[in-house]
Order: C-alpha cells, then structure tokens, then sequence
C-alpha cells in the first residue's frame, strides 16, 4: 500500500494538473457515477493528503475523497485523453490534461462535516503542519501494544507504513515490540521529528530512502537494494541479509497481522 508521502504527491501533482479550470468528471466504469454527474464542470479549488487519505476541495463544498488501498492506482497525461482501459472508477479532464483511477478502495463525495469525521478518527500526520505528535503520544504511552502496531494505526499516526514505521523504529534503536507505555516521551519526540524528516524527503524524492549517508552503496562498496519499492533502507523486507550497520542477520516475525523488521543488535 503506498505510504503517506505518496499521497501528498498525488495532492501537489492534481492541484498543479487541475487547478483554476472546470474539470470535467465521469466514470466510465459506472461504480462512481452519481458522484461523478453530481461533480462535473466543477472547478478544483485544492487538493490536500490527511495520512493515505486523498481530498479534492471542488467549489460548492464538494469534495472528492479518494482512498487507494492495496490496489488502487492513479494515471495521468497530457490531451487527448485516451479510451478507458480495464476499470476506470473515475476520470477528470480539463483542456488540457486527463487523471484516471482504477481500483481504489474509496472513491467519493463528502460534504464538509462527513470530512470532518474523517479527520477526527486519523491520527498526527507527520507531513501535516497541523499534526498533534502530542496527542499520538498521550495513546502510546497509555497502550501496552507493541510500538509497531501502534504507529501503524493510522488513528494514532496517520500516512506512515510498514516501511517508514519499520526504518524509523530501527534508527531510533528501539524494537518493534517494545509496549508504547514504555516509550519515553523524549524518544517519542525524536522518533516523530525523525519520521517528519524521512516522509519529507520521500515526498520530494517519490521514493523512500533512509540509510545514513555513509550506508550508502557508494560509501559502502555494496550494490545498491534492489526491491519494487526502491530506496535504500535498513530493515524492511531485509530478513536474513546483515545490517548494514553490525552485520547482525536482520529478523522477521508476524506483529499485529503484519511482518515486522528488525536488528537484534541495533535495536536491543
Ligand atoms: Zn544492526
């Protein structure tokens, strides 16, 4: 599933693509189209990310809520728009460009007050500027849960994923299965200003990187990773290679329904 930075650059992207200009909506796969008559012609005022969640702000307090889910993704290009291909639940047009979308997991139109509860049951985003890291916290050090599973309860901390939850857990020294209770509020303090840095630069680079400068390939004299997700990273999906900081074998085990990466050396 993508992590949050993704979203956020799907936001920038459709606002840059859309913006100040009537966009014209369909769904030429049907499953959005009510939606999508009520939308059209509307013009696109902004575009923000809360977490994995997508928002459209159209005029006339319409707004497109888009979840992608495991298997949602989106398209773009330049006009001509081309015929719809496979199971298109949703596509904008302007003059000049085209946005499809295929499979997300929520595809809809909110009123102001149903975005409002949206919001109230995500948690800090860490590339929001209005994200409350002091609220997450007040949930973690009351939770007996592991770390892990905490910070990937997107009503705790919303937008970060396996791999940032996994990389960060990791830089900080800390195990994934330590309870939240016993995270110090100074730790928690440098793991969410840690987690700002790493999705900020993800949002800017489009992929996830988070090794330290001197474990690089080129510093190293390793071959660079090489995983669909791309970056550079310490622990996800690592299980069974050395660490790149103590060449300890990397470890995996099942946490919370999902796997879970970790150093024993590095985080003890
Ligand atoms: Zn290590």
């Amino acid at each position: 599933m993508p992590e949050g930075h993704t979203i956020h650059r799907l936001a920038a992207h459709h606002r840059s693509l859309l913006a100040g200009r009537p966009v014209a909506v369909s769904s030429p796969q049907g499953r959005f189209a009510a939606g999508a008559a009520a939308l059209t012609g509307a013009e696109l005022l902004d575009t923000e990310a809360y977490g994995k969640h997508l928002l459209h702000h159209y005029a006339g307090d319409r707004i497109l809520h888009v979840h992608l889910g495991l298997y949602g993704v989106f398209s773009d290009g330049e006009q001509p728009v081309p015929p719809p291909i496979g199971q298109v639940r949703l596509r904008l047009t302007t003059d000049r460009h085209w946005i499809d979308l295929r499979g997300p997991t929520a595809c809809e139109l909110l009123s102001p007050p149903e975005v409002a509860v949206l919001r109230a049951r995500l948690g800090a985003d860490p590339l929001r500027d209005d994200a409350d890291p002091d609220a997450a916290y007040a949930r973690i050090s009351r939770s007996g849960i592991a770390l892990a599973a905490l910070l990937l309860d997107q009503s705790i901390v919303a937008g970060a994923g396996l791999v940032y939850v996994s990389e960060v857990l990791f830089r900080a020294g800390i195990p994934p299965t330590r309870p939240g209770r016993e995270l110090s509020a100074e730790a928690w303090q440098a793991i969410w200003i840690d987690l700002r840095e790493l999705m900020k630069e993800g949002v800017t680079r489009g992929r996830i990187d988070t090794v330290h400068s001197r474990h690089m390939p080129e510093a190293m004299g390793r071959a660079p990773r090489v995983d669909r997700h791309g970056g550079e990273v310490y622990v996800y999906r690592r299980a069974g290679q050395p660490c790149l900081v103590c060449g300890t074998e990397i470890l995996r085990s099942g946490l919370a329904g999902r796997n879970s990466y970790w150093c024993p050396a590095c985080q003890p």
